[in-house]
């Protein structure tokens, strides 16, 4: 047997989240609309104001909305059982006020009508709901399943009352009054009446009884009523109580709760109803749980075998409905969470709470001081940089006219070069060597214009004296950087992109070699123009590296009576008439990069 009834269970559980639940809900809500439909179709029928303020096909709100003053409810009553109802307030209240929360006198007329409503139908016993029902959030349901059986009970009468009359076999209207249990009283505390409990009324008690009635009906077999009847009352009374202080806690926990009747009322209604919801639940799944163990044993079940089922099944439910009825209340023992957090702190943590207070005070404070630091820190960079943006641009404007400046300057050079004239001889007088010293100079006048006076004691008078003219002549005593001078400014010439030729000519010993490459290589004083060209060659070259790259190339010739010969390759000599133009297109160029390269090739080529 217990197998069996864990095997049920199991079939309770799946079929409970099985996919098909959708479908069902669906499905109910429908059948749910089509009744209340049917409900307000004869409401309707029965009173002129129904047709007014009820449409034939009400939302559930609709619905909740027109009956809620009672108005229409009492005079269909008085219909169906004349007298009903003695008293019918029958102020116009117009939808208006009824959605105003609060509004007194609404609130008044809405109670006097359905408390009288509701009191009658009662004494008809009858299907009847809670006043709550008709509010939002409320089960319009209820009063469908009210206003139908009200119906059926006026058809039945209608026809003459005869018999026995049931409402959808979960209802009687002939009494079956199961023993003890009718009228309850149900006590606030451990399940005792004391005299400030609360008698329910005999509609909410009605729910308790449709259960009992549903086990009896569905599964005919008799139960022991007195024994579930008081079990039932003992689950009552445990989850009223726990969900009467759930209600109670979450109406802001206030201790002054103003205990009048109305407050005691409602909130009885709210427990009476979230319980009947849970025991209306618990029934269908118990009657179906019945039906499968009868199915099992082939319909056959003794007395103590049933009883044993239900009560097994009672105690494994018990734990579900725990935690089923937390859901009921609104907070979700939320509150219980909460609650610590308003709970008085120790003095140590006070202490704690006020010393991070102060150091949080501080850490703000730093923070605020930092931030203005770094904007004003920013603002000073950005000032810097607009300076800068301002220096670089005023550069920009500089180093552009610098070039143009530049330029200007190296065309107005090249132009004095020009004026100076594109051929300039200049005139060098060999001092006598050691051997000619006694000897008579020619010589007789050296001009700052350029001009020699030469004296030859071998002819007379007019023709002893002839005058040479120069760009410049130099004395014997001049030195190689005097010489040199005059030359410097075509060399810069040759960096701006002029061909320049310097030469010596005289006869042999007269000093072309001495002027050109110096007496001696190593002493850096005598070197000659070739030397001094090639070093500021180099210097201007290095110079201007940013911005032009020079390549400089050393051809090293030697012309000998009427021969060419490449000094920088042994054995070379060529024709005079293989000359053409300004160089020697064949000869040896081998690049150089500074002089000390130029006088390693100065010394192949003097070998040579
Ligand atoms: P060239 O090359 O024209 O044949 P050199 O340059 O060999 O003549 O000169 C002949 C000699 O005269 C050399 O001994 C040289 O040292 C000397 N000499 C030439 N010019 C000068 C000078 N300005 N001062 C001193 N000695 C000189
Ligand atoms: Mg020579």
């Amino acid at each position: 047997m217990p197998q069996e009834v864990m095997r049920g269970l199991k079939g309770l559980v799946v079929s409970s989240t099985s996919n098909g639940d959708y479908e069902l809900a669906q499905r109910k809500a429908e059948e749910t609309a089509l009744r209340r439909y049917q409900a307000v179709a004869w409401l309707r029928q029965m009173d002129q104001g129904a047709v007014e303020t009820l449409p034939e096909k009400p939302s559930e709100d609709e619905f909740s909305v027109a009956l809620r003053n009672g108005l229409i409810l009492c005079n269909v009553l008085n219909k169906v059982n004349p007298g009903s109802v003695l008293k019918v307030v029958e102020n116009p209240i117009t939808p208006a006020i009824q959605y105003a929360e609060g509004a007194a006198q609404s609130a008044i007329q809405y109670f006097e009508n359905m408390r009288n409503f509701l009191k009658a139908v009662e004494d008809m016993q009858l299907l009847t709901f809670g006043a709550s029902d008709l509010e939002k959030g409320g089960s319009s349901n209820k009063v469908v399943d009210c206003i139908l059986c009200l119906k059926g009970f006026y058809e039945w009468k209608q026809a003459g009352g005869v018999g026995v009359w049931r409402y959808g076999g979960t209802v009687r209207i002939v009494s079956f009054n199961p023993k003890g249990s009718s009228p309850r009283q149900y006590g606030i505390g451990s399940g005792s009446t004391t005299d400030e409990s609360v008698s329910l009324d005999e509609s909410e008690s009605s729910q308790y009884d449709q259960l009992l009635d549903f086990l009896h009906l569905s599964n005919e077999i008799s139960t022991e009523e007195t024994e579930t009847a008081v079990s039932m009352a003992f689950l009552f009374d445990h989850f009223a109580l726990q969900l009467l202080q759930a209600y109670i806690k979450e109406s802001d926990g206030s201790n002054d709760l103003p205990l009048n009747e109305m407050v005691i009322d409602t909130l009885l209604n709210r427990v009476v109803k979230d319980f009947s919801a849970i025991l209306v639940s618990q029934g269908t799944q118990l009657g179906s749980f019945l039906k499968k163990i009868l199915k099992c044993n082939n319909g056959d079940l003794s007395r103590s075998g049933f009883r044993e089922a239900v009560f097994r099944y009672l105690q494994h439910r018990k734990d579900l409905v725990t935690k089923e009825f937390s859901k009921f209340c609104k907070c979700g023992g939320k509150l219980e969470f909460i609650r610590p957090s308003n709970r008085e702190f120790s003095p140590g943590h006070a202490d704690a709470i006020g010393v991070q207070q102060e150091e949080l005070e501080e850490v703000k404070s730093n923070f605020v001081e930092t931030r203005s630091q770094v904007i004003q820190m920013q603002s000073q960079w950005e000032e810097e940089i607009q300076r800068i943006v301002h220096h670089v641009k005023a550069m920009e404007v500089t180093s552009s006219s610098y070039h143009k400046v530049l330029e200007e300057n190296r065309l107005l050079y090249n132009e004095v070069q020009d004026l100076k004239g594109t051929i300039r001889v200049y005139c060098r007088v060999r001092p006598f060597l050691q051997e000619q010293k006694d000897m008579q100079s020619t010589v007789d006048y050296i001009g700052e214009n350029g001009n020699i006076i030469i004296n030859n004691p071998f002819k007379q008078e007019k023709d002893a004296r002839k005058i040479f003219a120069f760009n410049k002549v130099f004395g014997q005593n001049v030195s190689q950087e005097q010489i040199y001078i005059d030359t410097q400014p075509v060399i810069r010439s040759v960096l701006d992109g002029f061909n320049v030729c310097i030469f010596a000519y005289g006869q042999t010993g007269s000093g072309k070699t001495y002027t050109m490459s110096g007496p001696d290589l190593m002493t850096e004083t005598t070197w000659g123009v070739n030397y001094r060209a090639l070093r500021d060659l180099f210097q201007l070259s290095n110079a201007r590296t940013h911005v032009v790259t020079y390549e400089i190339g050393v051809q090293m010739i030697e012309i000998y009576n009427e021969q060419v010969r490449d000094l920088l390759v042994s054995d070379d000599i060529r024709n005079n008439s293989q000359l053409n133009g300004l160089n020697v297109p064949d000869a040896s160029l081998v690049p150089v990069s500074n002089t000390r390269d130029v006088l390693d090739l100065m010394r192949i080529g003097q070998k040579n």
